[in-house]
């Protein structure tokens, strides 16, 4: 009977530890992705609205944009399975139209410390159009803050990455890593990202409280037959 449970805890480990092991092999070798191919065509045009612009923005702002769009051209982060190729456009009926506002909570009611956003028009698997909402600074403490160039640059990088199909990246050197920066409305990708494995980790340390609670039952039922070998039943206290 024990031999029988023992045996069965075995195997639902050794299945835990399975998945467990495969879940990483393919968390490896697979980047978290919105879609793998989301524009039907090529170039993909985009509309940098400059001239529309709230108070704070910055005429250096647009030469970050253009170099994000340089960033993924030459290859990215290389997680793309294609090299995309953007066109500059003068339309605002553009694939990708870029703005700026002054702040996006007000805005767009977006979270507090979120700095882009990517909004897309999706249809089939496919995105037929989208925004890039960008905000020109934010409160840090009670004082309000510009973003510099550098930053721009990095928000413009990570939100295109988005509209290329990337999900967020768990790995902190990534451009698709949330920071504190680059903040966006995406982070239930994030969570949805990283819950399968938080769930086989509960899963697989119940399935080893299991195994240390039938190892225990049988050292005892042990024990107990032991004694009552040598004992007896009546005194073996
Ligand atoms: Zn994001």
């Amino acid at each position: 009977m024990s031999e029988k449970k023992h045996g069965v805890a075995i195997v639902i480990i050794s299945f835990l530890a399975l998945i467990f092991v495969s879940q990483f092999a393919s968390a490896a070798d697979e980047y978290p992705k919105i879609l793998d191919t989301p524009w039907d065509h090529s170039p993909i045009t985009v509309f940098i609205d400059d001239v529309n612009v709230p108070q704070h923005y910055s005429s250096t702002y647009r030469v970050q944009v253009e170099s994000a769009i340089l960033y993924w051209e030459d290859g990215g982060n290389s997680k793309l399975d294609f090299t995309p190729d953007f066109e500059m456009v003068n339309t605002d009926d553009a694939d990708i139209r870029i703005m700026w506002v002054e702040n996006i909570e007000e805005a767009t009611g977006a979270e507090e410390g979120v700095a882009g956003f990517w909004s897309p028009y999706e249809v089939n698997g496919k995105y037929l159009r989208g925004d890039i909402v960008l905000e020109v600074g934010n409160y840090q403490g009670y004082a309000w803050r510009q973003y510099g160039d550098l930053n721009m640059f990095l928000v413009t990088k990570h939100e295109l990455g988005h509209a290329l199909g990337l999900a967020h990246s768990n790995d902190r050197k990534d451009i698709m890593y949330p920071t504190y920066e680059e903040r966006d409305n995406m982070n239930p990708l994030l969570l949805s990202a990283t819950l399968p494995y938080l769930m086989v980790f509960v899963v697989g340390s119940l399935a080893v409280v299991v195994l240390l609670l039938v190892r225990w039952w049988r050292y005892k039922r042990k024990r107990e037959q032991l004694e009552m070998e040598v004992f007896g039943d009546s005194d073996h206290l």
